[in-house]
């Protein structure tokens, strides 16, 4: 019997799992952490955004720089496909109204349960706290583990040890210097679909954790209408990783000010009609929260963008309160780092694999999920390459396997 071993307990390896042990490999998976599939529970929170319905051409198009074989990894194992596995994993899915697909369940836990009910009925063995460190000279996979080192020798491997985002649930990106010691070809993992950082004052500290609903954020001419939060050090949330990767561009050209429009929904006129029907003797909150529909978070951004041209808000006619509604400049210091990063960019890059997803300067070493230098907005585009790569490495592997 062939003895298959993943190393790393996310989706991509849970996947390729499912498909080696399908076909009747001894499959052993092995993890770092006390439990698997922590990054996974944690996508779980945000409701699971498993794929888009969107058609496939456009979906294929929001990858930047989209790698061939990922491409074809996505069209053998498409959007459609994972709300079968879903489906087989009896999650049923639904289309939300902006085409993301989630679990009815709207949450992780119930599927990855099923998952590993299904990997345990294939066969499948799970050895946690394994936190593996390379190779030992007669190339066997090193583990160090509460009980000692650990060394695994085995037919094939397939590393899924994701990116470096959110390293407290298992992926640190510390293989990168593994495999760039072996010859591998590993281009610099860095933050994707991250917040930016702001200089906040004091005051505008003490809103973090407040909404920034249906807002305009615009860099340059690119604008993205949704929703972000304000945090401690600046703002985040699906409306800014949208934009992040313009942002990271323009910063590293020079200074960047977003400039968001807190009422899209509404003509200048129609916001000056507005501000101008409140009551006389009004006061500028009042006029702000009730005649232009603003939230506490959104007046305190515009008292600070006033102060920072040495301007006050409550002298401002509802001329000058309409036109600052509609254009307040936010400057941007930075991007939040791969601690808080929903995603990681760069990784193993798709020339140091063969077709079948092996490394070539590791034959017999396969490697799949978010560890793969490819990058994908939030939208399910992650778990989607995620479940590709995967499927894709697992048949590389049996091609593989089948060919010696
Ligand atoms: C807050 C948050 C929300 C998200 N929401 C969504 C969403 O709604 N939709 C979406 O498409 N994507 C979402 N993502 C992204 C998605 O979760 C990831 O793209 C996906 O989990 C990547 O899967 P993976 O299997 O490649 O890696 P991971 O899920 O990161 O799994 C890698 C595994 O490898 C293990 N590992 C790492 N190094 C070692 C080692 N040296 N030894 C042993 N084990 C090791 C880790 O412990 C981990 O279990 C979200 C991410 C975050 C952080």
């Amino acid at each position: 019997m062939t003895h298959i071993a993943i190393v790393g307990a996310g989706p991509a390896g849970l996947l390729a799992a499912d498909r080696l042990a399908g076909a009747g490999h001894a499959v052993t998976i092995f993890d770092r952490m006390p439990s698997p599939g922590r990054k996974f529970l944690m996508a779980g929170r945000g409701g699971l955004n498993l794929t888009h319905a969107e058609p496939l051409e456009r979906f294929l198009s929001r990858y930047p720089d989209l790698p061939e074989a990922l491409e074809k990894a996505i069209r053998v194992f498409s959007p459609d496909d994972t709300r079968d596995f879903a489906a087989e994993l009896g999650q049923r899915t639904y289309i939300g109204t902006s085409g993301r697909v989630f679990p009815e369940a709207m949450k992780a836990s119930p599927m990855l349960r099923a998952w590993l009910s299904r990997l345990e009925a294939k066969g499948v063995t799970l050895k946690l706290r394994h936190d593996w460190q390379g190779w030992d000279e007669a190339g066997a996979l090193l583990f160090t583990t509460p009980s000692g080192p650990v060394s695994v020798m085995a037919d094939a491997t397939l590393l899924t040890l994701g990116g470096a985002s959110w390293p407290r649930l298992g992926a640190d990106g510390g293989w990168a210097k593994l495999l760039a010691a072996k010859g591998v070809d590993v281009a610099p993992l860095i933050a994707s679909n991250a917040g930016v950082l702001c200089d906040w004052s004091a005051k505008m500290r003490e809103r973090a954790g407040e909404p920034l609903k249906r807002t305009d954020f615009a860099i340059g001419s690119r604008g993205v209408i949704g929703e972000a939060v304000v945090t401690e050090k600046g703002i985040e949330g699906g409306a800014i990783y949208a934009l992040s990767a313009h942002i990271r561009e323009a910063l590293a050209q020079g200074p960047v000010t977003l400039m968001l429009d807190f009422r899209p929904d509404l003509t200048p006129s129609a916001l000056l009609g507005r501000l101008a029907e409140g009551r006389k003797g009004d006061s500028l909150a009042n006029r702000l929260r009730k005649g232009a529909g603003l939230s506490a978070v959104q007046v305190s951004l515009l008292h600070e963008a006033a102060f920072r041209e040495g301007q006050k808000l409550a002298e401002e006619g509802p001329q000058g309160l309409a036109r600052r509604i509609k254009r307040v400049p936010v400057p941007i210091t930075g991007m939040a780092g791969l601690e808080r990063a929903i995603s990681t960019a760069g990784g193993v890059r798709f020339d140091a694999l063969t077709q079948d997803f092996m490394l070539k300067a590791l034959p017999g070493t396969f490697v799949a999920g978010e560890m793969l230098d490819w990058d994908a907005p939030t939208g399910g585009y992650l778990l989607q390459a995620t479940f590709a790569t995967g499927n894709a490495a697992a048949e590389g592997m049996l091609r593989w396997l089948k060919a010696r």
